[in-house]
């Protein structure tokens, strides 16, 4: 008996953030074409969210398909220690140009919940290094970091991460910055400062919270203070980088220059998996030492893989790109036109914007939880019109691959004014 490729993927697969007794089958995809990706049945999907947020120029895009293709055939993989290749110096090299100033290094890893891990081992051991005793850490309430257990703990707690919380180590949890909160952060943040090591934070947009967003000068503040009592800055650029936020990178908005920056998601143009931490050249030397105990032990063994570095590099030669930019701004000028014309509807308790993010807050009287039936309503309303979103509880975003055409764009802002009448 023949089976559908449905009946033999739940056979044997298990799937992220899924609850697999209630779930709908999974949309079989075998195919891929800008901002669209297309279903065994031949349904068109527009994805509206970039696969989890990490394609940029659109899917199969076929000059990374063809820098892949020739860098497989030439060298697939090698160690990373006490070798290198081509493609890591290179990416390093042209990333550090784009990044600000300060990012000198770069240390390769799989993806972005690694990148934190190695930012976070950094930074502590930094402080060991040295010969200081700085092992807290400040992060913001309802941050997402990623899911292994150092991201998860500078994470806040939620429901995602309630089975594992008596196992997280403590962090120091702080509201985001605001004209009304910014001084009793700053004193609260040094009534600590000798101990904390390092202020982790996703720049200007909680993307797992709901897209939340905070105001660029406040974030400069805050940073500012973190800098002057000490302590280590880190820009978790995982979601935000390569343009999502309408510069290249969110630090970009920022006055303050951050110690350390992680990068994945949008990296290798969202083709493959691979995860970047960069730092300080005053980071790095805290570990140059004849002293063995001084070295980061940590590494992974795809670390910079020559594949995912020669995605990476395709999709940075489109980024640099004139029409990248083009687009960015195309598609944040007409979220922002079409956030002004749905500001005011009844169904809508708020939209807010930044680049090529619009977040749209659905009213819902008290429920607001993730588990609310408004969310799985609203995803399956999209999904039978062809458009991918997930929405975060009550908040529906889009944030498509820049390469996204106008009449798409109109057919996703139209569906979402008919689900805002009818739902
Ligand atoms: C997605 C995300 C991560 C985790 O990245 P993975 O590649 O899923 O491990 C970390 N930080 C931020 C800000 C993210 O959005």
């Amino acid at each position: 008996m023949l089976m559908s490729l449905v009946e033999r993927d739940l056979a044997v697969i298990w799937h992220p953030y899924t609850q697999m007794k209630t779930a709908q089958p999974p949309i079989p995809i075998v195919r891929g074409y800008g901002a669209s990706l297309y279903a065994e049945d031949g349904r068109e999907y527009i994805d509206a969210v970039s696969s989890w947020w990490v394609n940029i120029h659109g899917h199969a895009h076929p000059y990374i398909a063809q820098k892949v293709a020739e860098q497989i055939q030439k060298l697939e993989h090698v160690i990373f220690a006490g070798f290198t290749h081509e493609g890591a110096v290179q990416l390093a090299e042209r990333l550090l140009q784009l990044l600000p100033s300060n990012q000198k290094k770069a240390f390769y890893t799989d993806d972005g919940s690694t990148a934190v891990e190695a930012a976070i081992k950094m930074c502590l051991q930094y402080w060991l290094n040295k010969g200081q005793q700085r092992t807290k850490i400040l992060a913001f309430n309802n941050a997402y970091h990623g899911d292994t257990f150092g991201a998860m703990s500078v994470s806040g707690r939620s429901a995602f991460t309630a089975a594992f919380d008596s196992l997280l180590f403590d962090v120091e949890f702080i509201d985001l910055p605001d004209a009304d909160n910014i001084e009793a952060l700053k004193s609260q943040i040094s009534e600590l400062k000798s101990q904390i090591s390092c202020f982790i934070f996703e720049p200007l947009v909680q993307g797992s919270a709901g897209m939340i967003m905070y105001e660029a000068e406040y974030l400069s503040q805050l940073m500012a203070h973190c800098q002057s009592e000490g302590i280590l800055l880190i820009a978790d650029e995982v979601f935000t980088g390569f343009g999502r936020t309408g510069k290249n990178f969110a630090c970009d908005y920022v006055q303050v220059l951050p110690d350390i920056m992680c990068f994945s998601k949008g990296l290798t143009g969202g083709t493959m998996a691979l995860g970047l931490t960069t730092c300080t050249q005053a980071i790095y030397d805290a570990f140059l030492s004849e002293d063995r105990m001084k070295t980061l032990f940590h590494g992974h063994s795809y670390t910079a893989n020559p594949v995912a570095c020669a995605a990476a590099l395709a999709s940075l030669d489109l980024f640099v790109g004139p029409s990248t930019q083009q687009n960015i701004d195309r598609i944040g000028a007409k979220h922002a036109a079409f956030a002004e014309r749905i500001r005011d509807h009844r169904s809508i308790r708020s939209t807010r914007q930044i680049g090529t993010i619009l977040a749209m807050e659905w009213e819902t009287g008290n429920d607001t939880s993730y588990f609310s039936g408004l969310r799985d309503k609203l995803y399956h309303y999209f999904l039978d019109k062809g458009i991918i979103l997930r929405p975060l509880g009550n908040v529906i975003y889009i944030l498509p691959p820049y390469c996204i055409s106008d009449t798409q764009l109109d057919y996703i802002y139209q569906s979402i004014g008919q689900a805002l009448d009818e739902i």
